[in-house]
């Protein structure tokens, strides 16, 4: 038997409900020629599956979209065998097919994975899309230099960590921005950042203020709203911001588009002081850098330099209350269900 959370409707603005979700169960699909049945063991909960089915991209009776690490039950692929583990884009459901006519969203491909690499649910946060989009944000997009100061929000979690680290590494000093305090102390103890602000503190802008005495050269924007208001006085002339998600502003229900909001709230700082903005999506980076990525990744983590924390929910079942709670600050580390612990 399958079990499967299937999307009940394209939600109305605000934040997820009981209502967006329905449990189904059906039986396993059999595999045809060039695919391979695989059961879930991982399914990573992102802030963009939030976007998808709010904007309809994910249509109404479908199976929750979602990325995934499993294992191969059948084979009818050349390349997969049963017991492989694989990266791949089951979705909220227990077991999904792979290969020919099998949608993977494009841009992350199915791949095989050798767990005496890497832990296996690493390839869906530090090796995988959530370090790419620090990469490609830190480095590629804003590529921070010894001695200036970088901001990153939502600074404990699955993105926000990695960038952060990644601007140590190269020398910049590192304030985060977080909310709960033990999400604060653990950016200071455990990621090394040299200061860390919570957003929830009342004072969060002079709180900020006070961490960035040189003013802010590089901003990783993972929240917009408030937070961002509290960095933009704080940008020095030519700073670098990546944008790379607002996610406090996913559940707007204004009618304007995040981004858009976002823009309109900054534009007269960025051209009075020349700060150069950098959209980012991380689709755009997988050919272009996706191979050195996780060449210096794997080197960073073998050689302790990098280190990461997953928020693990146990059972297929508690996705959608997971998936609420980590749109609005309730993980601590990247979120990851563990459908079937391998
Ligand atoms: P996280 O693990 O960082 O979880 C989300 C975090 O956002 C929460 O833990 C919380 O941290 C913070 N947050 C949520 N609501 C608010 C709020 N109202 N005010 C302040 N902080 C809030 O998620 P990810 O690492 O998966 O994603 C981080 C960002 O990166 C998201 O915006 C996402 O959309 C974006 N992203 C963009 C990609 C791209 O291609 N551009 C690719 C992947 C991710 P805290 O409690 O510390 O405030």
């Amino acid at each position: 038997m399958n079990q499967q959370w299937r999307l009940a409707r394209t939600p109305p603005a605000g934040w997820p409900t009981d209502g967006d979700f329905e449990w189904v169960e059906a039986s396993a699909p059999e595999p045809g020629p060039g695919q391979c049945l695989t059961e879930t063991l991982y399914l990573s909960l992102d802030p963009y599956q939030w976007g998808r089915r709010r904007s309809g991209a994910e249509s109404p009776g479908s199976v929750c979209h979602g990325r995934t690490v499993s294992r191969v039950l059948q084979s009818r692929h050349p390349d997969y065998q049963p017991g492989d583990y694989l990266f791949n884009t089951n979705g909220w459901q227990r077991c999904g097919l792979t290969g020919d006519g099998i949608t993977d969203f494009g841009y992350m491909h199915p791949r095989r994975l050798d767990p005496t690499l890497a832990p296996l649910s690493s390839a869906l946060g530090v090796m995988g899309m959530l370090g790419l989009t620090a990469y490609a944000g830190m480095l590629v997009q804003c590529q921070p230099i010894a001695g200036e100061t970088v901001v990153v929000s939502a600074a404990s979690g699955g993105v926000g960590q990695i960038a952060g680290q990644l601007a140590k590494l190269a020398g910049a000093r590192v304030v985060g921005i977080a909310g709960d305090p033990k999400k604060v102390a653990f950016c200071k103890a455990r990621l090394g950042f040299d200061d860390c602000v919570s957003h929830l503190d009342p004072d969060y802008p002079e709180a900020l203020r006070a961490a960035c005495p040189d003013g802010v050269d590089v901003y990783f924007e993972n929240v917009g709203g408030k937070v961002f208001e509290g960095v933009l006085p704080l940008l020095n002339a030519k700073a670098r911001i990546t944008l790379c998600g607002m996610i406090a502003q996913y559940g707007d229900t204004s009618g304007q588009s995040p981004r858009d909001t976002w823009l309109a709230a900054g534009s007269a700082v960025f051209s009075a002081r020349k700060v150069q903005v950098h959209p980012l999506f991380v689709g755009d980076y997988v050919a272009s850098h996706q191979a050195a990525f996780l060449a210096l990744m794997g080197d960073y983590l073998r050689q302790e330099k990098v280190v990461y924390l997953e928020d693990f929910r146990a059972g297929l079942e508690v996705a959608p209350t997971a998936f609420g709670e980590m749109l609005r600050g309730g993980n601590f580390g990247k979120t990851l269900v563990v459908v079937q612990d391998p």
